[in-house]
């Protein structure tokens, strides 16, 4: 009996014991080809051995150094690294271990920043339904996924509004082309800010492409400048949450830059260290930095292993990769190829609705009836089932989707490594293909 608390009490695990490159191998020495970066965290694959000579380095050299007392050459660079090609003004970082803290941590520098300025009554927060933040409680108060909320909602801290998420394969409406479409969500949130009174709105968070919740859904073009517009009016500040789709998994570092936006706040996490490390970080604009530095009370937060030496070591050294063997340039190349070899083999599917994406972050969409849209019975548990039967057949991809309400379909979300190639990709698409036609098969 395994003493561990599994993520899935009833489900039993294999024992991963290796990876190389794209793969993963367990005990037995079964090979899963990584068709979903886990959760779009490996960038580079397993195994990379630079990346696992400065982890090594790092850690011979010194295991840990408290950031009351101390800073770190490793921090002190990637922070450098990444305000570099950062979007607007963000210039200064935070390092956390991953994602939820970076979310806690966007939301109490928001809310610090306001009270610095002499703007105590700020403290709403408006985020977008079908949205995720997060599993720690002001993060999940933020998210809109309701899977993930029971039955923490009575604990959740409230003040939270929220509006729709930008979901043109469901949201936009015959007589509107995209344009109308964007301009109409973003109009959500200024009724949103004005509904809860612009002086008490602290932040808007989103996700410039939705992840787990939505399945790599892209912004509509003009949708995140408007946004911006928006807050600007109100003195809202613009949080964009790059857990997900940040660190490059667009073909760009940041993916906000696709659309031209740059936010006030800007989390990382996941691809930062590729899964060498649980590293998390929070970019924040100049004005907020300056306002946290000279205030005359010090920002009263701060995790144990905040800008640990070791983590930031691994998230320097992918980094450093992704830019010296322009991984970049083969995410947008492989990933416009997976997307079209997706679309041809799914051409005449009758459940295959929608394929998006950006980069090597695309989603796949089904639903029971393609011209109508209408999803299958979330009972049915269709994302979970392409799930187990393409882990049998040694792919690893992510399900999501399936709301009770019926407001977003069953997705599979693929974000592979940067480093793959053609013959990762075919095998991707043959099994995926041959792990949906199984989980059909299996309901009927
Ligand atoms: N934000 C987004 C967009 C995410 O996708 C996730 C995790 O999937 C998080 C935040 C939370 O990150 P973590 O699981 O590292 O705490």
């Amino acid at each position: 009996m395994s003493r561990v608390l599994h993520r899935s009490p009833a489900a039993s695990y294999p024992v991963a014991a290796s990876g190389e490159g794209p793969y993963l191998f367990d005990r037995d020495g079964t090979r899963y080809l990584d068709g979903s970066g886990g959760a779009a965290v490996s960038c580079l694959g397993h195994g990379h051995p630079e990346v696992v000579a400065a982890i090594q380095d790092q850690a011979a050299r010194l295991a840990y150094g408290h950031t009351a007392f101390f800073t770190n050459e490793p921090a002190e660079a990637l922070a450098e690294h990444l305000v570099a090609d950062a979007p607007g003004s963000l210039d200064r970082v935070h390092f956390v271990s991953g994602g939820s803290e970076a979310t806690e941590t966007a939301l109490k520098l928001a809310r610090q920043h306001a009270v610095n300025r002499g703007e105590p009554m700020r403290r709403r927060v408006i985020a977008r339904r079908q949205s995720y933040h997060g599993n720690t409680l002001a993060a999940l108060a933020a998210s809109g996924n309701p899977g993930r909320r029971v039955p923490f909602d009575a604990m959740l801290p409230d003040g939270v509004t929220r509006i729709s998420p930008c979901y043109p394969y469901r949201g936009q409406r015959a007589d509107e082309d995209e344009g109308a479409y964007g301009e109409r969500m973003a109009a959500e949130l200024e009724d949103a800010i004005l509904g809860a009174g612009p002086e008490t709105v602290l932040a808007f968070i989103c996700e410039p492409v939705v992840g787990a919740t939505l399945g790599a859904v892209p912004a509509v073009p003009g949708y995140l400048k408007r946004v911006r517009e928006i807050c600007d009016r109100y003195g809202v500040l613009l949080i964009f949450d790059e857990v997900m789709c940040g660190m490059g998994r667009t073909g760009v570092r940041y993916a906000c830059s696709h659309d031209g936006a740059a936010p006030d706040l800007l989390t990382c996490a996941k691809g930062l260290a590729g899964g060498y490390q649980p590293l998390g970080a929070v970019l924040m604009s100049r004005a907020i930095a300056e306002s946290i530095e000279t205030a005359s009370r010090p920002f009263p937060h701060g995790f144990t292993y905040v800008g640990h030496a070791t983590a930031c070591a691994a998230g320097l050294a992918v980094q450093r990769v992704i830019d010296r063997d322009d991984l970049l340039v083969n995410v947008t190349r492989q990933g416009a190829a997976l997307r079209d070899d997706l679309a041809a083999r799914f051409a005449d599917h009758p459940h295959v609705g929608d394929i998006r994406g950006r980069g090597l972050f695309l989603g796949i969409e089904l639903v029971a009836d393609r011209e109508s849209k209408r999803p299958f019975d979330p009972a049915l548990a269709l994302n979970a089932r392409i799930k187990k039967a393409a882990f049998a057949r040694g792919l690893i991809c992510y399900p999501g989707g399936g709301t009770a309400d019926g407001q977003a379909g069953d997705h599979v979300l693929l974000a592979p490594p940067f480093i793959i190639g053609d013959e990762h990709r075919a095998e991707l698409v043959d099994k995926l293909a041959d792990a949906i036609g199984g989980a059909l098969t299996e309901i009927g």
